[in-house]
């Protein structure tokens, strides 16, 4: 079990630049007071470099939202993991529902990404959830499970140590409505228990969940014995939202 609870900031596509500073500054001077906690912002590709500029000396730690599964080549447009190291990241999401839903993404795209990202060195938080079909048909567990054995073939244990789930049910995802802790909770311990034995024995791959995450229910949520952290979209572009998950 994570020791270190983990609050993640999901930007996606938002944010001037100055903007962006101004607030991972802000979110900078929140998390010095919390050094039991790991903060970790998402942002845009190109706001990489000058974020890694205003956090190297804060405990924040610098993530991207995506890349490519090769290493380089005549890729055009795509980004590839080690350049997200050369510019300051030691994380990258993979598999977000947005881009499953709106760039196709699959498990098996997630699969050749995470095995890219953690060759390069970076560490990678992997998203799953079902949808609001999914959840009504009761295959919540089927579809997460699956998410994660396709998207997770072929790590080695210790690939399990460089890794983080983000569990986010899509109907929660910037709807407002969140799923109660104890669903939250229910989903986790499933994969937890999958985890443990896709990893032959890995118990500290942490486990988020993410899905209309703000200040009136984060304590709710972290409350709960297998929520290790949470990943935040809406309420992350503000430091009067995030500033209060982060110090929960
Ligand atoms: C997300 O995009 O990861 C997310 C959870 O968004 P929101 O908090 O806005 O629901």
């Amino acid at each position: 079990m994570m020791k270190k609870p983990l609050l993640a900031a999901n930007w996606k596509m938002h944010l001037t630049l100055k903007e962006a500073l101004e607030l991972a500054q802000a979110i900078a001077s929140v998390a010095q007071k919390y050094s039991e906690r790991n903060v970790i912002i998402f942002a845009p590709y190109v706001y990489l470099y000058p974020l890694h500029e205003v956090l190297k000396n804060s405990q924040v730690q610098l993530g991207a939202q995506n890349l490519f599964y090769e290493n380089q080549g005549a890729y055009t447009g795509e980004v590839a993991g080690f350049m997200l190291r050369e510019v300051g990241c030691s994380w990258v999401l993979v598999a977000h529902s947005e881009r499953r839903q709106y760039f196709h993404e699959s498990n098996q795209t997630a699969n050749l990404k995470i095995k890219r990202a953690l060759q390069d060195g970076l560490m990678v938080m992997y998203c799953v959830g079902e949808t609001l079909e999914q959840r009504e048909e009761n295959l919540t567990e089927k579809v997460v499970l699956s998410q994660l054995e396709e998207g997770l073939r072929g790590l080695s244990s210790s690939d399990f140590q460089s890794l983080a789930i983000a569990y986010e049910p899509v109907w929660a995802i910037g709807t407002g409505k969140n799923a109660t802790p104890q669903d939250a909770q229910k989903v986790h311990e499933a994969i937890r228990h999958r985890l443990a034995e896709l990893s032959q024995g890995q118990k500290d791959t942490p486990i988020l969940y993410g899905g209309s995450v703000k200040p009136e229910n984060i304590k709710e949520l972290m409350a709960m014995p297998d929520v290790d952290g949470v990943l935040v979209g809406g309420a992350s572009l503000k430091i009067d939202t995030f500033g209060p998950i982060v110090g929960f």
